[in-house]
């Protein structure tokens, strides 16, 4: 795992795969950028350590509409948050040669990040970031997937210390669709905005 983030390399690579890219050495400074790039909007959160930890859902709420069911829990929420037109989330893994990797269980998350807003944002902390798509994966299967499981406190193997993965056939596993982004989507914008520093699992 990399401390710091090889900007050069990044951005080189993101955005020969289509992404726009932006870059922040502190979490605030990100957020303030955000703020002043969404206004008047409808916009929707992933579920994301990352954000909760950014204070970005009060950031974003005083000029937009925030849509975030770890602010209101529900499936009013979730079907709400499917109409927004700006997606902003983070991303499990990050490969250095371009490529974003989520993992999650409802899917609400990974599926507003392939269809439905004009623009999705993946904040990624320089924790979060590999040298290659194989590591990447595997950074979002050992490390984010059991240190979100022991969050959650859920009924699975990882859970307990949030040290490796399992592959558990547990009825309470999380891990049910893992989504690799090689290029945004087709008619999608997407922007990594990266920070350099530890932001979430
Ligand atoms: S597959 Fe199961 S053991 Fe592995 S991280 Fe996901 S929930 Fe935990």
């Amino acid at each position: 795992m990399n401390n710091r983030m090889n900007q050069e390399m990044l951005k080189k690579n993101f955005e020969e795969h289509e992404f726009e890219t932006s870059f922040f050495e502190t979490k605030e400074q990100a957020a303030d950028y955000l703020k002043a790039q969404v206004k008047g909007q409808k916009v929707a959160f992933g579920g994301s350590v990352t954000l909760q930890e950014m204070g970005l859902f009060n950031a974003l709420s005083e000029e937009n509409e925030v849509i975030w069911h770890w602010n209101e829990p529900g499936p009013e929420t979730l079907a709400k948050a499917r109409d927004a037109r700006i997606y902003i989330t983070s991303a499990n893994g990050v490969s250095e040669t371009g490529e974003l990797v989520n993992i999650d269980g409802t899917g609400n998350r990974v599926a507003q990040t392939l269809y439905g807003p004009e623009k999705v944002y993946f904040v990624v902390g320089a924790n979060k970031i590999e040298k290659d798509l194989s590591a990447a994966l595997s950074r979002a299967r050992n490390v984010a997937a059991p240190l979100n499981a022991k969050r959650l406190k859920t009924n699975t193997p990882c859970s307990r210390t949030g040290e490796r993965c399992f592959d558990c056939s547990s009825e309470a596993r999380i891990c049910r669709a893992t989504v690799i982004l090689e290029r945004p989507t087709r008619g999608m914008k997407a922007e990594v905005v990266f920070v350099n520093e530890t932001l979430g699992y």
